[in-house]
């Protein structure tokens, strides 16, 4: 049978504060009033751990909670000070303490759990959550800032395999100097990745080699020498910095940053071919246009109908089937998995190159001569930077929902809270 409870606690139940009591409730202008008090009576002194159930007064504290009926709630709290009754303590009284509102808390720690959560699990504007629990942005983002590691990396985690990748994070500037100049400020940010785990270690500013440097140098010794290879796209910078500060890690760079490199060695000759051929720009009725896609997928993948087409492009234009020829050789290159077949592969291409004059292969052939050690890493370990690369996916939302940060620490509190979720899931 349904016994009636006593009022306050029905009202307890609901509110569902947990270790504390409603003892009235009063709807005022926009928002709610629930005035609590602590369960216990009773309290350890933080001094001397003796408890004490003698009430000294009742100072009224008033913080925020999770909103209530579509409207925010002010908790007025009735706390308990106590006395010390231990003679020989120095403390003469405190005041409670509770899981939900620890020392000098300003919201509940279910609130702040709550905001914690919405602000790691999706990229929202921090003023879009602050505004619908009626907080202020600092408070919010103080809240978030707590919860991540921005001292940088843990250096207790290891790293075998670092990803090094770049964004930019805001839109180019044009600042006005002293002196009446306009300086260009582009803002990049470098993103350091744990490879075999995908989790962020950290976002960091400035011109991608010196950025890079002043990061690894601020690690351990023991723990730079732990790495093993480091993943990169095709920058100077990058190597260059890598190779000084780490000299034993081995490089490896993509695949996907050279198909594309070979890719657009394709469209170059194919657009120059056009001008050659019409005097203008490619159009929809010129079959290498028509088919641009087909010259630059996977040969080996296309079917007989689509193989039958590019044929027929290949066959109409000899420069450019000689552009697809070496595009495809560096593509068999990048399957290679092992040394030997990799200088198979390399000799291939040379000869290749060398047995045409068009200037747009010796281009590209003369970019992967210098990078030919990084490649045959590649090739040996199949290092790819695709999960720092999805991490950068996730800073341009957060940087979208952001409207474009301004401060490189906030948004690099956000990214890495919103990362340490998705490793810890
Ligand atoms: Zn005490």
């Amino acid at each position: 049978m349904f016994q009636p409870t006593h009022d306050a606690d029905a009202a307890s139940i609901l509110f569902n504060l947990p270790g504390y009591r409603v003892l009235a409730a009063v709807r005022s202008e926009g928002h709610r009033e629930v005035l609590v008090e602590a369960i216990a009576d009773e309290g350890a002194c933080p001094d001397c751990g003796v408890a004490s159930s003698r009430v000294q007064a009742r100072p009224v504290q008033t913080v925020k909670d999770l909103e209530c009926g579509g409207e925010p709630v002010v908790l007025r709290v009735r706390k308990r000070r106590y006395l010390c009754t231990e003679e020989l303590c120095a403390r003469r009284t405190f005041t409670e303490v509770t899981e939900q509102l620890p020392a000098r808390a300003r919201l509940t720690t279910r609130l702040a759990g709550r905001v914690i959560a919405q602000l790691r699990g999706e990229p929202r504007a921090v003023s879009a959550v602050a505004a619908e629990h009626d907080l202020s942005w600092p408070t919010v983002m103080g809240l978030l800032a707590g919860t991540v590691d921005l001292a940088g990396a843990d250096p207790r985690r290891l790293v075998r395999r670092l990803g090094v990748d770049e964004h930019r994070f805001r839109r180019v500037r044009y600042v006005r100097q002293d002196d009446g100049s306009v300086r260009r400020v582009e803002p990049w940010s470098v993103m350091l990745t744990d490879l075999d785990t995908g989790t962020i270690l950290d976002v960091v500013d400035g011109p991608r080699g010196k950025a890079v440097k002043t990061w690894l140098l601020a690690r351990p010794r023991w723990w730079r020498r732990r790495i093993e290879h480091v993943a990169i796209d095709m920058s100077n910078e990058f190597r260059a910095a890598i190779t000084q500060v780490l000299p034993r890690a081995r490089i490896s760079v993509d695949h996907w940053h050279v198909v594309r490199l070979a890719n657009e060695m394709v469209t170059t000759v194919r657009r120059r071919r056009a001008w050659e051929a019409w005097g203008r720009r490619g159009r929809a009725t010129d079959k290498p246009w028509r088919y641009r896609l087909l010259l630059l997928a996977a040969g080996d993948r296309l079917t007989t109908r689509q193989r039958q087409r590019l044929q027929e492009v290949l066959d109409a234009d000899v420069e450019l089937a000689v552009a697809w020829g070496i595009k495809e050789h560096v593509r068999q290159l990048l399957t290679a998995t092992d040394t030997d077949s990799f200088h198979r592969h390399w000799a291939a291409l040379t000869k290749a190159v060398k047995a045409t004059r068009l200037p747009e292969p010796a281009r590209l052939y003369k970019t992967l001569c210098a990078w030919r050690r990084e490649l045959l890493t590649f090739c040996r370990t199949r290092i790819t930077n695709a999960r720092t690369e999805a991490a950068n996916l996730n800073a341009k939302t957060f940087k979208r929902a952001g409207r474009g940060h301004r401060n490189h620490d906030n948004y690099r509190c956000r990214i890495m809270a919103y990362t340490s979720t998705q490793t810890a899931a």
